[in-house]
């Protein structure tokens, strides 16, 4: 079996390093042109800012903040914001490329962009998270907008990091702009939906790869781990659908019930003490034990590189749907594929969340607002479709998922990029 993670020596790169490795290695695949590749290789436009905001005690503190935009042959460019302390530009750059492949596969009219800054946002007040997020916006106003670059919310951003961003972009464009940014509060422009999509579409996924492995559905067990948007509504429709939710985890660690667990419980375990930890009558597990448990399905839903060739030659679940980007190595993913394990790539598994800001953006543009039923019957119809591709190309080229989904990315926006062709 092929696989686009078979050479390089991924623990060693950056994630940057990572990506491109991914990218040269399906342009073989593909006999994409040298030019295209050299063009894909590197991001578009790498935008670094340094914003200055006044702390609680008074204090400045200058803050760095990011914004890459890969590409945007095939459309605006598209991505999410991340505050995290692990922010820099290498992860960026990573991001936005993943961006491209991602809104490429799910054939959305838009690029590839992310942004994020250095910054721990535990740490800040509500009000110190205004400001930076303020500062920051003003700092890449001209570099986003409607047509230009629309962000939305990733790790640590959320959609009141979102509607300042609209209002602060609005106020310094003289007029309300709701299509600037994606995954707003209902109340100013956002979609219904949107917070439930990514984890829906990771579930999606994963019950079309239970129905090809021909599992029998009553007997689906899954983990997840990460119990934050993305988990937790992952494992809330996992439940909805009469599959058994057996482990669950976060930063602290995980929980364990062969029986079952009920999400929205732990989920109101959650909100009182911070942490999935302490649930009562579940078995108390680590993060660790919880990815090599034997499952149907498997969730990384929290950060990324935590599925690595130390892990992966005991792990023993059928089916991976990746919730969070670039969750195991490019090591990983070999070991993964030669002992028969069907993983979902991110690219696919979790573009549930930027094709449900697709729709509020057609929304936001259009002022049409449509119920939650019409946007999950649009998105269950994206979802299963892009995955009947993907699998079909798997079965056909005999390639893993992965590379399949770049297959049928990357040549789309190589084509977009030929057509309009090189200027000057
Ligand atoms: P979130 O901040 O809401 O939740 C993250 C969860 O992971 C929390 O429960 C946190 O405690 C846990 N976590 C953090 N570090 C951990 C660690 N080292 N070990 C175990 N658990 C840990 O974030 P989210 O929006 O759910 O995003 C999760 C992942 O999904 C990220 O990789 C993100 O890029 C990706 N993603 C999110 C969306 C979206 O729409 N939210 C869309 C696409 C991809």
């Amino acid at each position: 079996m092929l696989s686009i993670g078979i050479k390089g020596m991924a623990s060693k790169m950056n994630l940057y390093e990572m990506a491109v490795k991914q990218l040269e290695n399906v342009a073989r695949l593909i006999d994409l042109e040298p030019w295209i590749l050299e063009i894909l290789k590197k991001p578009k436009r790498e935008i670094i800012v340094h914003l200055p905001v006044r702390m609680d005690n008074g204090e400045v503190k200058v803050f760095t903040g990011y914004r890459v935009h890969h590409n945007d042959a095939r459309g605006p460019f598209k991505g999410g914001i991340r505050y995290h302390p692990n922010v820099n530009l290498n992860v960026v750059r990573a991001l936005a490329m993943w961006m491209t492949w991602k809104t490429a596969l799910m054939n959305l009219p838009y690029g590839g962009a992310k942004g994020g800054i250095t910054c721990n946002p535990k740490e800040m007040s509500q009000g110190e998270i205004e400001r930076l997020t303020r500062r920051y916006t003003y700092a890449i106003r001209e570099f986003i907008g409607t047509y230009m670059d629309i962000p939305a919310p990733d790790v640590n951003t959320n959609p009141q990091i979102m509607a300042w961003i609209a209002d602060t972009y609005s106020i310094l464009s003289g007029r309300w702009e709701p299509g600037v940014v994606t995954a707003k509060p209902i109340e100013i422009g956002g979609s219904e939906g949107r917070t439930e999509a990514t984890g829906l579409g990771v579930m999606i996924t994963a019950r079309e790869a239970v129905k090809k492995l021909g599992i029998n559905q009553k007997d689906v067990t899954v983990a997840v781990q990460g119990y934050g948007n993305v988990g937790y509504y992952a494992a809330y429709f996992a439940h909805q659908w009469g599959y058994k939710v057996v482990a669950v985890s976060d930063i602290k660690g995980g929980i364990y019930n062969p029986d079952g667990l009920n999400p929205e419980k732990v989920m109101e375990h959650v909100r009182k003490t911070g942490s999935v930890v302490g649930y009562p009558g579940a078995k108390q597990i680590t993060n660790e034990e919880l990815l090599e448990l034997d499952v149907t399905i498997l969730v990384p839903a929290a950060i990324e590189g935590v599925i690595t060739e130390k892990n992966a030659p005991n792990m023993e679940a059928k089916i991976i749907s990746e919730g969070a980007n670039s969750p195991a190595t490019l090591e990983a993913d070999k070991i993964l594929f030669e002992k028969g394990v069907l993983t979902i790539p991110d690219i696919l598994a979790n573009a549930g969340g930027v094709t449900c800001s697709y729709f509020e953006w057609i929304q936001a543009i259009t002022r049409d607002w449509w119920t939650k039923e019409e946007v999950f019957r649009r998105l269950e119809h994206k979802m299963v479709s892009t995955f009947e591709d993907v699998y079909k190309l798997h079965k056909e080229r005999n390639v893993d998922m992965r590379t399949a989904a770049y297959m049928i990315a990357v040549p789309r926006v190589a084509k977009a990029m030929k057509i309009r062709g090189l200027w000057p």
